[in-house]
């Protein structure tokens, strides 16, 4: 997806490029064909509504951008209510097609296994990037800077959280600044509540793991239901712990669990379950999740996972342009940089085929606006995510600098929402201009 747009991107600013793709002749468990583009699961692209929805607005931007994946998706489109789903066959071979008939890029079969010292690159290599290259790019970033399995807890979005339940407060006050001291968010359960709620994690449906997918990442990050299969105390002395904690609310009280919840950027809007990485189904996860006293009305930015999932710590590798800090001939893209999803690994494809196309023609671009669904990713991405618990990330609000004079919750959604995609239309339209424009 990301290197398939990108390749597109830069050849239409007039840069020659090469396309390195390693299928057929390597494969992956999940991809079946040597078509560029292949869609590995879904055939969706999720939401096309440009207006309330944040990936329908990353599909507007993409288009007003000549993207190659939004133009073949559009063709290939299937029937699917408000969701764009596509043809995968015909839009993967309609990709192929229009970058090898392209006169400014060449597609040569063959992995990549090292990271070359000169020329311009992009990697997109994927979540599944080939095991040497993989082994390469840990070798130049340190081993503790390329995850190889994403362990995703839920995160939600700040001003659903009922605060007449919640407090902030850090387990036994540490911190050394009143920040530290409020860095988490609790959520307290009496023990009906917590019985009922693992009662319900036991029976929710599961997810199963792709053939070759586990090994290796049961270490440091269990599934609160393998937990909670473990013996039904396990979590209160694990992620649920109620130590070290005063329950303003009711200060004589002692809760039988808490569950916290821990910043996820740096605007403050998004928090994830802390611990709470889990295979559950989304419809189950939403159920159990909404059991927790203070999230009956939870909106989630995105649900928990574990998945086989190459990715960088891109806030702390990536510079604003997407290039490696220790080697700036190299850029990432896609998947690998820490978003998740077939069109936010093409945007980010988008953006970094214009920015090498830039630098190589000797016009830089002017910065991408943060107001703009590919800049509120980019800027999350490379440096507003909390670098210590980065995981990927579906574009979504939350991402977003906040509005003045709108009104929070659940009933200023549509208007605020309306509010976010006027604003990024604007942002985005104007960067293009400048950016189309004559150096
Ligand atoms: C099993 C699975 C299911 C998924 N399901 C969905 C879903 O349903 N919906 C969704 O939106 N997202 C899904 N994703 C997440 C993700 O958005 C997609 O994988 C998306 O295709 C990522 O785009 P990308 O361009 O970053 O990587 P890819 O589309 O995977 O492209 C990377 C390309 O690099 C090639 N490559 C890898 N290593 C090398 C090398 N060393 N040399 C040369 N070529 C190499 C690969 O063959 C591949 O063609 C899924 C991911 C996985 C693993």
């Amino acid at each position: 997806m990301a290197g398939s747009e990108a390749a597109w991107q830069a050849a239409n600013a007039g840069v020659p490029v090469v396309i390195h793709e390693m299928r057929p002749q390597t494969g992956t468990f999940a991809h079946q064909t040597g078509n560029l583009a292949e869609m590995v699961c879904s055939n969706s692209f999720r939401s096309d509504d440009d207006e309330q929805n944040a990936v329908g607005l990353l599909h507007w931007e993409m288009r007003a951008a000549d993207g190659l994946i939004m133009a073949m998706a559009d063709r290939h489109r299937l029937p699917a209510g408000g969701a764009l789903a596509v043809d995968r066959e015909a839009f993967a071979e309609a990709v192929t097609a229009a970058l090898r008939a392209h006169p400014g890029i060449r597609v040569e079969p063959g992995e990549i296994d090292h990271l070359p010292q000169s020329g311009q690159w992009i990697i997109a290599t994927g979540p599944l990037t080939s095991a040497s290259l993989g082994a390469a790019i840990a070798a130049e970033t340190g081993e503790d800077r390329l995850a190889f399995f994403d362990a995703i807890a839920p995160i939600v979005h700040a001003d659903s959280i009922d605060m007449e339940k919640a407090w902030f407060q850090s387990r036994y006050d540490k911190g050394e600044t009143e920040e530290e001291r409020r860095a988490y968010l609790n959520c307290p359960m009496g023990r009906d509540q917590y019985e009922a709620f693992i009662d319900a994690l036991l029976a929710a449906e599961k997810t199963e793991f792709h053939e070759g997918e586990t090994a290796g990442y049961f270490d440091g990050c269990l599934p609160i239901e393998v937990m909670a299969e473990r013996g039904r105390e396990t979590l209160r002395h694990g992620p649920m712990k109620p130590v070290g904690l005063t329950n303003p609310h009711a200060p004589d009280v002692k809760a039988h669990a808490i569950v916290q919840l821990r910043r996820d950027n740096a605007l403050g809007t998004l928090f994830n379950i802390v611990g709470f990485q889990t295979k559950m189904k989304y419809g189950a996860q939403t159920d159990v999740f909404k059991m927790i006293p203070g999230l009956e009305n939870a909106r989630f930015a995105r649900l928990g996972g574990i998945h086989r999932n190459t990715f960088l710590n891109s806030p702390t590798l990536l510079d604003a342009q997407m290039r490696l800090r220790s080697r700036p001939n190299i850029r990432f893209a896609g998947q690998v940089t820490g978003v998740e999803g077939y069109v936010e690994s093409a945007a980010m494809g988008l953006i970094a085929g214009r920015m090498a196309a830039a630098e190589i023609l000797g016009q830089p671009l002017p910065d991408v606006p943060q107001d703009s669904a590919m800049g509120a990713l980019i800027h999350h991405i490379t440096g507003g995510a909390e670098a210590k618990t980065f995981q990927p990330m579906n574009v979504n609000f939350g991402l977003f600098r906040p509005l003045d004079g709108l009104r929070g919750g659940r009933r200023g959604r549509k208007e605020r929402y309306k509010g976010y995609t006027d604003r990024a239309k604007a942002a985005w339209t104007e960067w293009l201009a400048q950016a189309h424009a004559p150096a």
